[in-house]
């Protein structure tokens, strides 16, 4: 079992707007790009132009058809909408995949509370993927050893780069500024403030884990039929999904994005 660090002062994160996402994945092709030349070994492919190809991903984004459902559970004759929504790593602050890991190898930065995997310690026992329940682990199947978002450590506190580029890569590439970084113990820093006013959420806040990152739910559309026309207040992710057919990250997600009426 690794331990982890005393509650640290400053928590660095992402905050993702999912009312601009449009699910272009940019940013999780910077982030395979980034990370493959970067800190850890390269993200391996298996059969890339095979019939199954696969391979290591450490941000990927997610569609979703969401269809509005009326107050009995009927689907309601309104327009679907579609929801993109990236998923990679939230920093967690009571990280299950740093406690059940064996050897150290997955630890939590005290100074700014990143979630690292030193690569040499790792034996590739999985454990920590399967404490995870957002899914934001990835075995990397050429290396034998365990990858996740590093927020792009090797970038932030770079002095090679620009400063305008001392930030993680898919925040740098997302062509709709959907993506944000920062300190989320700071209560006066753009991403706290952005997160305060727009009534960001922790994903599935039930586990127990207390992630950093944040999500900025989709926000009522107006002049249409769909997706709470009329109605003023923001959405609420996490009274959408307070059903007890949610299960796991992908229905808990179904759950809350079926209810976007
Ligand atoms: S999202 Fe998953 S991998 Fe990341 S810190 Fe939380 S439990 Fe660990
Ligand atoms: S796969 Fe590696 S990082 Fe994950 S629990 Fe096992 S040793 Fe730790
Ligand atoms: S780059 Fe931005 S808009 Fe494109 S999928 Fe990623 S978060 Fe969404």
């Amino acid at each position: 079992m690794t331990m982890l660090p005393m509650e640290s002062p400053k928590k660095l994160g992402l905050v993702i707007d999912l009312d601009i996402c449009v699910g272009c994945h940019a940013c999780a092709v910077n982030c395979k790009e980034w990370n493959t030349g970067g800190y850890g070994n390269a993200l391996s492919d298996q059969a890339p132009y095979g019939e199954d190809p696969a391979g290591t991903w450490l941000n990927r984004i997610h569609s979703f058809e969401a269809i509005p459902f009326d107050d009995a559970g009927n689907a309601a004759p309104q327009d679907a909408r579609i929801v993109h929504f990236p998923k990679s790593c939230l920093h967690c602050d009571d990280a299950p995949c740093v406690t059940v890991c064996p050897t150290g190898a997955s630890y939590k930065r005290a100074e700014d509370g990143i979630v690292l995997v030193n690569e040499d310690a790792c034996i590739g026992c999985g454990l920590c993927a399967w404490s995870c329940a957002y899914g934001a682990r990835e075995m990397d199947a050429e290396a034998g050893v365990m990858k996740k978002c590093t927020l792009c450590v090797d970038r932030i506190y770079n002095d090679n780069l620009p400063e305008e580029d001392r930030v993680p890569a898919c925040v740098k590439s997302c062509p709709a500024s959907a993506r944000h970084f920062g300190d989320l113990a700071d209560p006066t820093s753009d991403v706290s403030v952005m997160v305060a006013e727009r009534g960001g959420i922790d994903l599935m806040p039930e586990q127990g884990n207390r992630p950093v990152n944040k999500y900025l739910p989709p926000r009522p559309k107006s002049g249409t039929q769909a997706c709470g026309a009329g109605r003023e207040e923001e959405l609420s992710l996490v009274k959408m999904a307070d059903t007890p057919k949610a299960d796991g990250f992908v229905g808990w997600l179904d759950s809350a994005l079926s209810k976007l009426g």
